[in-house]
């Protein structure tokens, strides 16, 4: 027997047409190429949504047709989220600091009909206009008065799109499971993967996000995404911010700047942000070298890397601002855990707090976690054993666009394997140690690189630390520290070895430590352990 609950498809645009109702005067914030500080409410970005969606709709593309956007974070690049997504066709993210080859090979996978550009990352594009010929036509996201000049083919603003559109638009209403957002995995090895997203992962993810012991956001909330629209649907908050009414904050392309984000969130009274470690690292620098406190951010969602123990202090210590360190990735749209506190914690001390928020956190409902051995086996929940980190549930992907049934990261009973090591303790808080493919095996046992990075950072004279595995006669492999200097800063091979003693396990100590001007990253801004192994491919321990 069934239920008798109405038939209602959960879709994006069910979302707008709540918040528009619910939250018409709540604000959104953007800094923009042609705007230095532009504000609107929900009730003005919904009605050009509306337009927007009008102006698509005479672009003769069929539902599920994938449309591009190469932007940073702002009003224009939400609009197109929803709709594109609305209309029935995919908004296709693209990490505009990808290379110039992996965004070739992105849009022609992806077959982009049409690509929204930021005017910033217009000349990418006319660099690269001939190996993406098949695109129809360029939406340049500004106005005519600040059109830049271009060759781009069938370039038009997107004021001038709009403009004359009627701001009345019927939501057109479809299956849940219609394809929303597509984005691609950076892909470190092999070409880039990806993504198809679909209505009801959407918005089943963001119910999730909002919950009390995930972000915890409502309607009074003043959010600021450090996190890109162009990777990863900004960890979801375009989707569970505006569900809940929250006010936004854009910072356009000025993401990694310490000064603006300190402005901001000062300005706007931001009560929650959410960024990778590193921006967050110029942000705290900034706040340091200026003596200034921020008074209104309550917490911050840091994830993307493991969090530094230091970062998590500083936080709390200067700020009085609180950590969540969130763990995830795109296969997961993203969200998969969250290091909030649970019942009992009332009894932790501040420094059992502190190491609770070191971990990845505890799985949100909805996404089920594992870790197996190397034989599949599953592994217990004791905080000890160490394997690799499988998952399953509603938002996480069942293959890769164009791939479908070819994937090597699920496995045979469902679960998709993340390629991350992890432990899990018997609260439920997951911690990782590794990728996979980035793991130091020493005489036959892991050696967490992750810890050991992360007790390298604590040094103030540390700045960067990456470890990787060198190989070693006797041991297999033994770790090798690689750091860049805080600026101005004195710091020798000993003084770093003797400041791990003891705060990790003696055999995880590294053999040697080398100082460096640069660390490779990857486009999401993540260490590059392939390009650093093959840096230090002829470096030789000391015997
Ligand atoms: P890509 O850079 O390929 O797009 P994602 O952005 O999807 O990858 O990143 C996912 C990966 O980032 C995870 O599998 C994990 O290795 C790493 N990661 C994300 N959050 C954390 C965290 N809190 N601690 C450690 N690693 C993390």
């Amino acid at each position: 027997m069934q239920g008798l609950i109405m038939e209602s498809q959960l879709l994006i645009s069910s979302i707008l047409k709540h918040a528009d109702r619910n939250f018409g005067d709540r604000e959104i914030v953007s800094i923009k190429a042609d705007d230095p500080l532009h504000r609107c409410t929900y009730a003005e970005c919904f009605r050009r949504t509306r337009q927007l969606a009008n102006a698509l709709a005479k672009l003769g593309l069929s539902r599920g047709d994938r449309i591009a956007t190469l932007a940073w974070n702002d009003h224009r690049h939400l609009e197109c989220y929803y709709a594109i997504a609305g209309s029935g066709f995919v908004c296709h993210t693209i990490n505009p600091r990808l290379f110039p080859e992996q965004i070739i090979f992105i849009i022609n996978h992806a077959e982009d009909r049409w690509i929204f550009v930021d005017p910033l990352i217009v000349p990418l594009l006319e660099k690269i206009a001939a190996q993406i010929s098949a695109v129809e036509g360029f939406v340049v996201m500004t106005d005519d008065a600040h059109m830049p000049e271009t060759s781009l083919k069938n370039a038009v603003s997107y004021e001038a799109l709009i403009g004359s559109e009627s701001d009345l638009f019927e939501w057109p209403v479809f299956d849940e499971r219609t394809a929303s957002a597509l984005c691609y995995t950076s892909g470190t090895t092999g070409d880039p993967k990806g993504v198809l997203y679909d209505h009801r992962s959407t918005i089943l993810h963001a119910y999730a996000e909002v919950m009390p012991d995930t972000l915890n956001l409502g309607s009074t909330d003043c959010v600021l995404p450090v996190v890109p629209l162009f990777h990863v649907n900004a960890w979801g908050i375009p989707y569970c911010a505006v569900m809940v009414g929250s006010k936004l904050v854009f910072p356009g392309p000025k993401m990694g700047d310490g000064e603006t984000l300190y402005n901001l969130l000062e300005q706007e009274q931001v009560t929650l942000a959410l960024g990778v470690p590193t921006v967050w690292l110029a942000l705290l620098q900034y706040a340091r070298d200026t003596g200034q406190k921020l008074n209104h951010l309550q917490r911050t969602v840091i994830g993307g890397a493991a969090v530094p123990e230091a970062m998590i202090r500083e936080f709390r210590d200067a700020h009085d601002v609180t950590v969540i360190q969130a763990w995830g990735m795109t296969e997961m749209s993203p969200l998969g855990t969250a290091s909030t506190p649970k019942s009992g914690s009332e009894n932790w001390t501040p420094d059992e707090y502190i190491q609770m928020q070191t971990k990845a956190g505890r799985s949100v409902f909805g996404v089920e976690m594992r870790i197996v051995n190397d034989a599949g086996v599953e592994l217990p929940w004791d905080g000890v054993a160490y394997g690799a980190l499988q998952v399953r549930g509603p938002w996480i992907c069942s293959g890769y666009f164009k791939l479908e049934g070819n994937s090597d990261a699920h496995t045979d009973d469902g679960w998709f394997d993340t390629g991350d090591v992890a432990t899990i303790n018997p609260d439920g808080y997951m911690a990782i140690t590794d990728r996979t493919k980035d793991v130091i095996k020493s005489g036959g046992e892991w050696i967490s690189s992750i810890d050991v990075e992360n007790t390298a950072v604590g040094h103030d004279g540390v700045a960067e630390a990456a470890v990787i595995g060198v190989p070693h006669p006797k041991w297999t492999e033994r770790p090798l520290l690689v750091i860049i200097r805080a600026e101005g800063v004195e710091l020798s091979r000993d003084d770093m070895l003797a400041w791990l003693e003891g705060k990790i396990a003696k055999w995880w100590i590294p053999d040697d430590v080398v100082f460096v001007d640069e660390i490779p990253h990857t486009a999401t801004g993540k260490i590059k352990k392939i390009e650093l192994r093959k840096q230090f491919a002829d470096y030789r321990l000391p015997s």
